[in-house]
């Protein structure tokens, strides 16, 4: 089947077609109904059905690839390479069950999980999704402040974490964030379960509350647990979005249709088949990690790898000779990662034996075109870029080399996935934007399995963040689009603000509010400026409250506010203090006007701007340099 019919089959016929993909997966009670779209936009999509995540990633595939690998978990920072079956991550997978139910995690509960990638992290994970508890995995670089926003929205009944990451060679203590966040939490978890790597020594533990994994894991071994088979729409688990209004969202996906989705995006889009091997370098912090290190590959029979560590070291040829050693055939990264490779020989794209090599698939932010033919060329293999959201849990658009490859096209992601009907409408009119012209991208409903079913005990804001902006009921990804004329979309951006620093997407919101948590700060204001390393960086312009507190002392205070609160990765690059900060008569900050400024371009629109002396500060703070 083309591309176009594949496509056009799964909106002209949806239930049929997604009954027929369904199908991948294994249900110990057949679906009801295909679609129940009574109460649009939430939607039920395998209604009445009963399945298993973990069954699906795990047992259903002991009988025929018991010996195969399951999951290859590779470290770069601490040497240690961990190549597990999967009969071994079935024992592994039980084991860790069992001693979550000892811990008296049951179904429905809560389990954050706040660990660097490593197989225990994959472990927790399926052995929260055998018994039907809900996890919420928090990325390992967040500070204390964000972990404890993320455990009082979900209310964990455990925590599970390791002692600490690495990152460059360094040990990253995880253990005293998670002890300050439960310190700062209204709602802790009363246990907290700890996997012990060894890398922090003088790891200190809470008498009664923190539980060592290994002699559980002892006693436990052999263990069997049995599956807990869930209603198709019963929650699998949350995932917070880094939240450019404040508080992140807790994304909330399903058990079916999240199953059926990556089982059809695995063959269609990434083209992986069992006993194939797929490299995905995400975090399991990240919407990528969840669907293409852990559910999607399992689901597929395929063999997973996980990776610890920077793309460049022990040496930039790293992630190329694992792609060699173990027959990789498609890998998943990106445009951030390919451009630190970037900076180094090309010739350590040409050293290792990659037949086996198909597909690279670059997720995660724009893929400019300079980037796209460095990989391309020096590779000699098809890159292929793919639009999503963590809400989306799997492509929106992108290439389907399983149904049939379309060409590539520089610059854009491609064609809709299966499932989506997408439109770029104008954001004032809502109606839809000619080819060539600027709109927002928005799903019409229904939104195809995978997708969230809401905001974790917040229907109200699920309704406010995606569906408030249009009428009917259309889904606003909060991106701007256009699509050309033979149908293929490109990304120009977010409708709100949000920094990429580094592949970390942090929220201006986010920062500003660590800024103005500085007690000298009247206000602040952030905006994130090109940076050719790590793509953006942040910059602070902020006002004080206090006439003759000293500029330098306070934007260094602010520094160290936003480090302590955000972690090390949203720290400023720069911070103006300035006496006056530009705004629109109505009172909102012109963000863009000063990203436009900072980045040495012409600062747009003025017609709205309330004080011109603001600016002017602004452009006298820009010459005179950082007070920080
Ligand atoms: P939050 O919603 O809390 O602000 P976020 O949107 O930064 O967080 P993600 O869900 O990881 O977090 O990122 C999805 C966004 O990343 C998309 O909405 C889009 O802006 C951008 N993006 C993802 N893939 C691509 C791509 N291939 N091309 C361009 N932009 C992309
Ligand atoms: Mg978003």
């Amino acid at each position: 089947m083309r591309y176009e019919e594949f496509h056009r089959w799964s909106l002209e016929d949806p239930e049929g077609f997604w009954a027929e993909q369904a199908k991948a997966i294994h249900w110990h009670v057949p679906p009801q109904r295909i679609l129940d779209d009574d109460n649009p936009p939430f939607r039920k999509w395998f209604a009445g059905g009963e399945t298993n995540l973990c069954h699906n990633a795990v047992d259903r595939h002991l009988a025929e690839r018991g010996d195969q690998l399951a999951l290859v978990a590779i470290s770069s920072e601490t040497g240690v390479t961990r190549e597990i079956t999967y009969r071994e991550l079935h024992r592994e997978v039980n084991v860790f069950a069992a001693s979550l139910v000892e811990l008296g995690v049951g179904r429905g509960d809560r389990v954050v999980i706040y660990m660097p990638n490593i197989a225990e992290a994959v472990f927790a994970m399926l052995a929260c999704a055998r018994i039907g508890a809900i996890h919420s995995v928090v990325f390992g670089g967040f500070a204390a402040h964000n972990l404890a926003l993320r455990i009082d929205d979900a209310e964990p009944a455990l925590l599970v974490c390791a002692d600490a990451g690495m990152r460059g060679g360094k040990v990253i203590p995880y253990k005293p964030l998670v002890d300050a966040a439960l310190a700062e939490a209204a709602s802790p978890p009363p246990r907290v379960l700890v996997v012990d790597r060894g890398l922090d020594p003088g790891m200190a533990r809470v008498e009664g509350r923190d539980i060592d994994y290994a002699p559980l894991r002892e006693r436990h071994l052999g263990s069997e647990v049995p599956v807990a088979w869930l209603e198709s729409n019963e929650p699998s688990y949350l995932l917070y979005t880094s939240g450019t209004t404040g508080k992140p969202k807790g994304v909330q996906r399903d058990v079916g249709g999240h199953a059926v989705a990556l089982a059809l995006s695995m063959w269609a889009i990434y083209d992986i088949r069992p006993g194939q091997v797929m490299f995905s370098t995400s975090d399991v912090g990240w919407a990528v990690g969840h669907s293409y290190n852990v559910y999607g590959p399992l689901i597929a029979g395929a063999t997973s790898i996980l990776y610890e560590g920077l793309p460049t070291s022990p040496d930039p040829g790293v992630w190329w000779r694992i792609c060699e050693t173990y027959g990789v055939r498609t890998m998943f990264s990106s445009p951030t990662a390919v451009r630190v490779l970037k900076k180094q020989d090309e010739a350590w794209l040409k050293r290792y034996d990659l037949s086996k090599f198909q597909w690279l698939f670059l997720a995660g932010e724009p893929l400019d075109e300079p980037t796209a033919r460095w990989i391309t060329d020096g590779l000699g293999k098809t890159v292929i870029d793919n639009y999503w959201q963590t809400e989306t849990g799997w492509p929106v658009l992108c290439l389907m080399p399983g149904v049939e490859l379309k060409p590539v096209k520089f610059g854009s992601p491609g064609l809709p996935a299966p499932g989506y009907r997408l439109r770029v409408i104008n954001e004032v009119t809502g109606e839809d934007a000619p080819a060539g012209e600027k709109g927002v991208l928005v799903i019409e409903p229904p939104m195809p399995p995978g997708c969230l079913t809401t905001v974790w005990r917040n229907d109200a804001r699920f309704l406010a963040s995606y569906f408030g902006h249009f009428k009917d009921l259309l889904y606003s990804s909060l991106d701007w689009a256009i699509r050309d004329a033979d149908g293929y979309t490109f990304i120009l951006g977010r409708t709100d603000d949000v920094i990429n620093v580094a592949g970390h997407r942090l929220g201006t919101r986010e920062i500003e509010e660590a800024v103005a948590s500085h007690p000298a700060v009247a206000e602040a204001a952030v905006v994130g400026v090109q940076d050719d390393l790590k793509g953006q960086v942040p910059i602070v312009f902020a006002t004080l409250k206090a006439a003759g507190s000293d500029p330098a002392d306070a934007a260094t205070g602010m520094l160290r506010s936003v480090v302590d609160q955000l972690g090390a990765v949203a720290r400023p690059s720069r911070v103006y203090v300035v006496g006056a900060l530009p705004k629109t008569r109505s009172g909102k900050l012109l963000r863009r006007s000063l990203q436009a400024l900072a980045e040495a371009r012409d600062p747009g629109d003025l017609s709205t701007l309330d004080d011109p002396a603001a600016l002017d500060e602004v452009k006298r703070a820009l010459a005179r340099g950082s007070d920080a």
